[in-house]
Formats: C-alpha cells, structure tokens, sequence
C-alpha cells in the first residue's frame, strides 16, 4: 500500500485531428509530428531532457466535439437499453477486462521489460481503478484487469513507435473489451484512443506506452506504471481534468474541479481557477508525478461505466 504522502501527477493532453509534438527543449506543443489517429492522448515526452516533466499542452478537443460526442454516446445507451444492455439505475459497469502486452523491441532487443515487470504493471492497473491508493476517498471503478497474452517483437521501426497505425493493426488481439498495451521508445510517455472512436477504426484501438514507465523502469518520477493507468482513463473515456480550462464545462465530471492548465510535479495545495475547488493535483487524469497521484473520483468511474456501455460491453 502506498502512503497518502501528497503526489502531484502528470499532465496529459488530448488531441483532435492534427497530432502535436512536445519538444524536450522547449516544453512546448509543436503542430506536427507522428501521424496519430484523431483522439489521441499525447503525454509528453519521456526522453532525457524531459524527464523533469510532462510538459504542457493546451490543444484540447472542443466544446463542440465535446457535445457531439455526449449525445453519440447518450444515442448509443439507449439504443442498447432497448436491447437489454444497461446497467441498473444507480449501479455502475463493472467488468473484468483483458490486456495483451506487446513488448516492441528492436533488433538488438533493446526495449525489453520482464514478465515480472509485466506482472507489475497489470497489479498497479488493478490497484489504481480500484482506488487503493486513498482508500476512502479514491472511487472503486469496479474494473479489473487479467493479462490475456504477451507477445515481443523485433523491429526497430515499431521499437519507435514508426508505422503505428500499421504495427497495431498487425499484432491487436481482441474485441473492444480489450486492453492492448504497446511498449516502445518513443518521444511520449503515453498515447491513448479513446473509446468512441473504436467503432471506425477499431485496429488501432489501445494505448501505447513508453517501456522504462513500467514499475522498475527508468523514467525519472513516472517509473510506478501510472502512465498506463493515465492511458487507460482514456481508453476508457475519460478526458484530462484541466480540458476546458477554468470553464463549467470542463471534462464533464462533477467532482473533478476545474483547473486552468496540466499540473507538474506536485504542488500541494494549487488552485488555478476560481470556480470552487483546489486543483484535482492527485487525480490520475491530471499530469502530475507518479508518486502523486492517488485517485479516480467517483465521478469518473460513473463516465467509465457508462462510456464502457456504450462503447465497449
Ligand atoms: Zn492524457
């Protein structure tokens, strides 16, 4: 178990059409960069020069899209209700969800974790959405995950995440219940599609993580596995808690307060907006260092069951 010491957590950015850069030096969004599918959740840079940091970044999906997507996804939880797939008023999803691990190293086997690393990871997963980290105050999301399969390849393009759209469409197992995880080395600590966007190009459905962001890995203050943990909230619908900035409607979870911008480190205490509410600094949705983060709100595990109905059951 961890101790509540105060952890901040690390910033993530969510993205629509064009793909953004974060550039080590600079800290800075650039306008181009990898090809990635729309959606795409870019966590800044793991290389050296970054390590200090996820950098920040204020391209963000739109209110509109924003609004699109609530009512695709309201549209869809009827339909399914009319087909006897809901969840009970005031319940919540709840599934055991399948992970397959694609260790992507190169030719030389640069890039490779252990199983027991593997192991690591899939226990964090299970640790973080079932709010172990601040008992009492973290939500229970009621999911939990099993490794499925894990497979490693060598290549030194897919090592650097070069090809991806390709390379997961080649090796993606499962349906879209199906947590698949890619290692690479690559200029991110993570990328994530979200779940709505599974149906229309469901190849590439996962979340691609930096490989030294597993437990026992070298990624300077995000070396405890929650980069995946921050992935998967994407994966799962969930958007940063900064999207929107200081605006009510924000990432459309009540109990996540709004804040102006991503957190770095963990600065205790930080409220950048003056609607009510510190800054969520400890929420794995937030940019903060590993050891800050502690929690999913119960707000969000609401939006997990019901985007998980949607777009997953
Ligand atoms: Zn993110």
């Amino acid at each position: 178990m961890r101790s509540l010491v105060p952890r901040p957590r690390a910033l993530a950015v969510v993205l629509t059409g064009a793909a953004l850069a974060f550039s080590p030096v600079t800290g800075q969004a650039t306008a181009k960069l990898p090809a990635a599918p729309m959606n795409d959740c870019f966590v800044p840079p793991a290389s050296a020069a970054a390590k200090g940091g996820r950098g920040a970044d204020t391209r963000d999906v739109s209110v509109a899209e924003q609004k699109a997507i609530q009512a695709r996804t309201a549209q869809l939880l009827k339909a399914k209700a009319a087909r006897g797939v809901s969840v009970p008023k005031g319940a919540l999803a709840a599934a055991s969800v399948p992970v397959y691990v694609h260790v992507m190293r190169d030719a030389a086997g640069n890039g490779d974790v252990t199983n027991t690393q593997i192991a690591d990871q899939i226990a964090v997963l299970n640790k973080t959405f079932a709010g172990q980290e601040a008992p009492g105050t973290a939500a229970n999301t009621g999911f939990t995950f099993t490794l499925a399969g894990t497979f490693r390849y060598n290549n030194n393009n897919w090592h650097k995440d070069k090809q991806s759209s390709t390379y997961r469409k080649q090796t993606r197992k499962g349906g879209a219940n199906a947590l698949n995880i890619w290692l690479v080395d690559f200029s991110y600590l993570g990328i994530a599609t979200f779940p709505w966007d599974y149906a229309r190009n469901p190849g590439i459905d996962g979340i691609r993580v930096q490989y030294t962001s597993l437990p026992g890995g070298t990624a300077t203050n995000y070396d405890l596995g929650e980069t995946a943990t921050h992935e998967a909230g994407h994966w799962f619908g969930l958007y940063h808690t900064f999207q929107g900035g200081c605006t009510s409607t924000n990432d459309e979870v009540s109990d996540t307060p709004a804040q102006s911008s991503s957190t770095n480190g963990c600065p205790e205490g930080r409220d950048s907006c003056s609607l009510p509410g510190l800054d969520p600094i400890h929420n794995y949705m937030d940019y903060s260092y590993d050891t800050c983060y502690n929690q999913f709100s119960p707000g969000q595990s609401s939006r997990i069951s019901s985007m998980w109905t949607a777009y997953r059951a």
